[in-house]
């Protein structure tokens, strides 16, 4: 179990970034992908936008695009508003049980 997976657990939404580098190493790692350095852990963003969806019975599964680089699959709350590709999203809960699980909200 990483730290990405532990913070999960707690709500927390964070990604490992090099110093070195100063870049995110996405997917996470204890190591960076580029320099094989110490990365730092950080919170990330929870303002993405919505790069994919579909819907499944009631359920509206997506992909959502953080800080221009961190792609993540979840589920979209059905709200009051019609998704449409490009449109801003929250993370609102995250979790890990097997996997990580993700809750978007439109804004
Ligand atoms: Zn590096």
């Amino acid at each position: 179990m990483n730290q990405f997976e532990n913070e999960l657990k707690k709500d927390k939404f964070v990604c490992s970034e090099c110093p070195k580098c100063n870049k995110l190493v996405w997917p996470p790692s204890n190591f960076c992908s580029g320099c094989f350095g110490d990365v730092i852990w950080r919170q990330v963003s929870r303002n993405g936008k919505l790069i994919e969806f579909s819907k499944k019975d009631n359920t509206i599964f997506c992909i959502a695009e953080f800080e221009n680089m961190i792609r993540i699959m979840g589920e979209l709350e059905i709200g009051t508003k019609k998704p449409q590709i490009g449109q801003d999203l929250e993370l609102v809960k995250c979790n890990y049980d097997i996997k990580g699980n993700f809750f978007f909200q439109l804004k």
